[in-house]
């Protein structure tokens, strides 16, 4: 596997990671030319990085800082490996949020990427969103030309979950709004190849959320009470029972966001619509 260019300065490499199924891999992007940072090195294999590193050392580039676009292990496994193998120490920039989860475990990061204007180590400026929902402190980065470094936002392979206890759903869907509203050229997500049809990608997103939640409305009026996993099963008829749990947790997400919204209240063990 070896660095592939995207558009100007913008590069991929797809490295194997500790992710979910289908998934098997973690897209690591390099930004910039020269000096570039790295985002998010969710590899577990050494030599994914070496190779890396070897790549941009013969084009006489260096790493000059790693970003990341959240906290989840399929996005940093790799961070202490590649901070090990790099000649010198590097910033590591994120979230405040996210830098406050890693920091006990992954050692000293920054928490200053926030909502704006910043610029990459070689002097291009980026645009950056917070768009929380899948992750507090979620941020994707924007390039010049409107080519967009999405993280777990959207996904071209396997599917995005909103975890019921760190996620929100409806935090999730602002953030899917606010990346419509960006017209990209084109979304860069850590699963899968680039989306160029970013705007249909978004509303479909947007509009299966929804979907799914009328589903779980219309199954709570038809059958009564019910319990997040029978809902699962119900609603889910293909997965296998040992995903069942996950889909689960995505039917709780879901019905956290309708007891909000007046749609379900709980109900003894269930809920009811
Ligand atoms: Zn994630």
């Amino acid at each position: 596997m070896s660095l592939r260019d995207l558009v100007h300065g913008l590069r991929v490499v797809a490295i194997p990671s500790p992710t979910l199924p289908p998934a098997t891999h973690t897209n690591t992007y390099v930004l910039g030319h020269g000096e570039v940072a790295v985002v998010d090195p969710g590899g577990d294999r050494r030599e994914d990085y070496v190779r890396m590193l070897e790549q941009l050392r013969a084009g006489g580039e260096r790493v000059a800082g790693i970003w990341l676009t959240h906290h989840h292990g399929d996005h940093v496994a790799g961070l202490k490996m590649l901070r090990e193998l790099l000649p010198e120490d590097v910033p590591v920039r994120a979230h405040p949020w996210t830098a406050r989860d890693l920091t006990p475990r992954h050692g000293p990061l920054q928490g200053d990427l926030e909502e704006g204007e910043g610029t990459l180590p070689d002097g291009t400026p980026v645009r950056i969103l917070a768009t929380p929902g899948h992750a507090p402190g979620h941020l994707i980065f924007g390039l010049p030309g409107g080519h967009w470094v999405v993280g777990d936002m959207v996904a071209t392979v396997g599917t995005i979950l909103i975890d019921p206890v760190e996620g929100d759903l409806a935090q999730y869907l602002e953030s899917l709004e606010r990346m419509r509203q960006l017209h990209a050229v084109a979304l860069y997500p850590a699963h899968g190849e680039p989306i160029e049809a970013a705007e249909a990608l978004l509303s479909g997103y947007i509009a299966h959320r929804h979907m799914r939640t009328q589903q779980i409305h219309q199954a709570l009026e038809t059958e009564g009470i019910q319990d997040e996993i029978s809902l699962a099963a119900r609603i889910y008829p293909e997965l296998p029972t040992d995903v069942l749990g996950l889909a689960a947790a995505q039917i709780l997400t879901h019905l956290l966001w309708m007891e909000r919204h007046g749609l379900a209240r709980r109900a003894g063990d269930g809920w009811s619509a």
